[in-house]
């Protein structure tokens, strides 16, 4: 049987077809999930919806939702409850931070940007976990993407990774509060992947290519890589795991040189 069988999940974060989100919509869709996905804004429709057509078999249920935004959220749910009346995992790929908060020196975050980062990277997680709760009364999974610039200096991630650290965080107080209704939560740290955010963080590139020549493993990770492993942590399979935060980085984050 498929692993994933008979499981429905939401999986936010979706803009193209380079997304972490979509190499893990792909994982989850095969392993036979029924799926809703949610975009952050209407530009983003047409196209996500020929990607899905062009790709899935049993097409997911796409809804919009902005994060900023807590009726769009309540609508999320409330149409998963119409439609499925029941969650059993919930996929979180989503960050963001002003362009200009990625180019210069840490120092120099305003004060908007750090709110609005870690707003829309820390604080979504919270605002679409809370509210799917009823929808768990089985017990569920939650993922979410993290990277190591939460706790290594990571040339121009700067607000990021306080929005990451603080991510991170989060996973381990919600593990703490959701454990009793059978909800796990735990983090993926993936390993540089050239997506549309990645691209904003200034010389992502050539940051990119050292990574790839400095793993353990000889190479960049790709977005099957995450997939794989959120594929394990929204299935039973990872029933004992909460609370962590899991490299998914070809090894990069061990070495010491
Ligand atoms: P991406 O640009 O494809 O995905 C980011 C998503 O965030 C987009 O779908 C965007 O629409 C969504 N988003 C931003 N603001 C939003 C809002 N207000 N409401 C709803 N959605 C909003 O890039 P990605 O690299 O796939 O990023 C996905 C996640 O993976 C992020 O959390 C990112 O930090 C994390 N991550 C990425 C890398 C990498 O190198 N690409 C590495 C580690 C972790």
């Amino acid at each position: 049987m498929l692993l994933l069988h008979g499981k429905t999940g939401i999986v936010y974060g979706v803009a193209n077809q380079h997304s972490l989100a979509w190499h893990i919509t792909k994982a989850l869709s095969a392993a036979g999930a029924n799926l809703i996905i949610t975009y952050q804004h209407e530009r983003f429709a047409a196209k996500l919806k020929k990607l899905i057509s062009d790709n899935l078999e049993s097409p997911p249920l796409l809804l919009p939702c902005d994060v900023q935004d807590d009726e769009q959220i309540e609508n999320v749910y409330r149409q998963i409850e119409r439609e499925f009346g029941k969650l059993d995992f919930i996929v979180h790929s989503i960050a963001y931070a002003g362009r200009e908060e990625l180019d210069g020196d840490f120092i120099d975050t305003s004060r908007e940007g750090f709110r609005t980062a870690l707003e829309i990277s820390t604080y979504s997680l919270l605002a679409i976990t809370r509210p799917a709760v009823p929808l768990m009364p089985a017990g569920g999974s939650i993922v979410t993407l993290t990277y190591l610039g939460s706790e290594r200096i990571i040339p121009h991630y700067n607000v990021m990774g306080v929005a990451k650290a603080a991510l991170e965080s989060c996973v381990r107080y919600l593990a703490g509060d959701l454990g009793k209704k059978g909800i796990r939560i735990n983090a993926l740290s993936a390993g540089p992947v050239n997506t549309l955010s990645a691209r904003g963080i200034k010389g992502f590139t050539g940051f990119l290519n050292y990574v790839g020549e400095n793993t353990p493993l000889g190479r960049n990770i790709e977005g099957r890589d995450v997939a794989n492993a959120a594929l394990f942590l929204c299935s039973d399979l990872s029933g004992g795991i909460t609370g962590e935060t899991i490299f998914v980085d070809a090894g990069y984050h061990i070495k010491g040189y």
